[in-house]
Parts: structure tokens; sequence; C-alpha cells
């Protein structure tokens, strides 16, 4: 079984509709959607959920007004400061709670509670491509990183347990802490770029983060026709780093209709520029990992 994580430097280059179409074309895979903070593979694959689960988040501790007696010590210890107090009144600040649970410790009149959210959540889903395993975190929520790393520990079991060859990630944009728990064990790591200024910068950005990991890694440029000056660019810095490149895709309207009409591109016109593209990049993606331990 071999993990392939695709990955953006930024938003917008396309990523998620290059991740259903390689879905669409595996067969036997199951698929991840590790972008929890704004997960958008399921407008495209439309999966039927099948299994919901709660994802405890962080620790946030609350005050219990009828039992503080405004003795002041929580406030004197919360080295965060998400302690204030206004009119004698001693309230927590959630947004800035690290959930370190000592002042529920220290509190002498056990006025103090710590919980743990339960607005995100992960699933298992049907598609038409096989099994997803994706997740949704609420706004304002920590531990995006652990979330990945669960979706992603689901998807691997279920991989195993149905003799699956692949396990498809569709990774966050950028080089965050849901990135890092994305490329972690990783067999390989995409990387789609969009040849535009910031697109160039931030997918160094990832391409040296997943150096670090010291995981084969290849590159799309996306919509490459929009720049020639920096596709040219992007070409060149990925030959100086050793990262093949494996299509240059041109912009093309139908990406957008078939995302309209909820599609992948190679659902959508089997025989178009991109699709024809896109197939060539997974024979040779299948083509690499079979040469990866
Ligand atoms: S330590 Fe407990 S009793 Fe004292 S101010 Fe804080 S919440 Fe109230
Ligand atoms: S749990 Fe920790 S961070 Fe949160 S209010 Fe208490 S002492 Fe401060």
């Amino acid at each position: 079984m071999k993990e392939i994580t695709i990955l953006s430097g930024k938003g917008g280059t396309g990523k998620t509709s290059i991740t259903a179409a390689l879905a669409s074309l595996a067969k036997n895979a199951v698929l991840c959607d590790n972008d929890v903070d704004a997960a958008d593979l399921h407008l495209i694959l439309k999966p039927e959920i099948l299994e919901e689960h709660v994802f405890a988040g962080a620790w946030v501790a609350r005050i219990n007004q009828d039992a503080c007696t405004r003795c002041g010590i929580c406030i004197d210890h919360c080295r965060y400061g998400a302690i204030h107090r206004n009119e004698g009144v001693f309230t927590i600040n959630p947004f800035k709670c690290e959930g370190c649970r000592l002042c529920e410790r220290l509190c002498p009149a056990g006025a103090i509670k710590s919980e743990r959210s339960d607005k995100n959540s992960w699933y298992i889903s049907n598609t038409r491509f096989g099994t997803m395993v994706h997740a949704r975190m609420a706004p304002g929520e920590e531990n995006s990183g652990k979330l990945v790393s669960l979706v992603r520990s689901e998807a691997k079991n279920i991989a195993r347990a149905n003799s699956l060859d692949y396990i498809i990630n569709d990774g966050p944009p950028g080089i965050g802490c849901s990135a890092i728990s994305s490329i972690t064990g990783s067999d390989f790591v995409l990387l789609v770029i969009e040849p535009s200024k910031s697109g160039l910068h931030d997918a160094k950005r990832v391409a040296e983060l997943v150096g670090n990991f010291n995981i084969p890694m290849a590159a799309i440029i996306n919509k490459c026709d929009l720049n020639d000056d920096i596709t040219k660019d992007t070409e060149t810095f990925l030959e100086e780093h050793n990262i093949q490149l494996l299509a240059k895709i041109p912009f093309d309207k139908k990406f957008v209709e078939a995302m309209i009409n909820e599609k992948t591109i190679v659902e959508f016109d089997d025989e178009s520029r991109p699709s024809i593209l896109v197939k060539t990049v997974w024979e040779q993606m299948v083509n690499l990992l079979a040469n990866t331990n």
C-alpha cells in the first residue's frame, strides 16, 4: 500500500480538482481529505456518509460563577493571560485559554471545570471512487494536526482491511501543522504549483518542508499558461532541486465546468487536454511509486 499526498503552497492552485481527477483514475484507493480546516474534496466527490464520529478538541476551562469566591488565585497563575477580572467577576477567554488545566487544580472553591470541544467531526463515507475519510473542524478550533493524523490512520486501516493499493491524501495548502501531519510517513508527495509570484514562493516553502522529510516528490504546474516567465522560473527551480515535473497543464475552462457539474475533469470530458495530461500524471506516479520502498 502506498500513500500519496497532494500539496500546494497556497489555495486556488487547482489541487483539489487534480486530486479528485487522480482519485477517479486510481480505482483501488482510499481517499482522504486532510484539509480539515477548509475541506472541499466533498464538493466534487459527493460522499454518502456512513459513519460520523466526534473528534474531541482542545480543553477549555470555564468558571462556575455561583461557586467562585473571587479569591483571584486563578488569574495570578494563568500564564496565558486567559483569565480576566471585570468588576470583581472572573471569566475565561476561550480563545486565549491553552487548556493547561492549572487553574482547575488550583481553584480552592472547585469552581473551574475544563471541557473538550465536541464541535469537530470526522466521517467515513462512500463515494463513486471508493471509501473516503474526511473531517470538519469548527472555526476557531485547534489540533488540526491531530485530526489529520486520525483521518490518515483510519484511511490506512480501511486500505489494509480491503487490500487496497493506494491512499490519496488531499493535503492542506501551506506549511502549517496539518500540512506537516499530512506529509509525515507519506510515500510520495505531488506538489501542485500555480505560476504566480505567490504561487511559486509558497511552493518553494512546501518543497523545502517536504525535502526535510526525505520523501520522493514530483510536481505539476497547473494553469501553466497564466504566466510564461514564472512557469519558466518554476521549471528552473524544480530542475535545480531534482523535483521531477510530471506535467504542465494549461488553464482550461472545462475544469471549472466539471466542478460546476460536480464531476472530475476525467468524468466530464475524458478526451480533453487536461484529462489526457492528468492520466499521464497518474501513470507516471504509479511507475515512480513502484520504485519506492
Ligand atoms: S481561583 Fe476559583 S474561586 Fe478563586 S477567583 Fe478563580 S475561579 Fe474564583
Ligand atoms: S486552563 Fe490554563 S490557560 Fe486556560 S485559563 Fe486555566 S490556567 Fe489559563
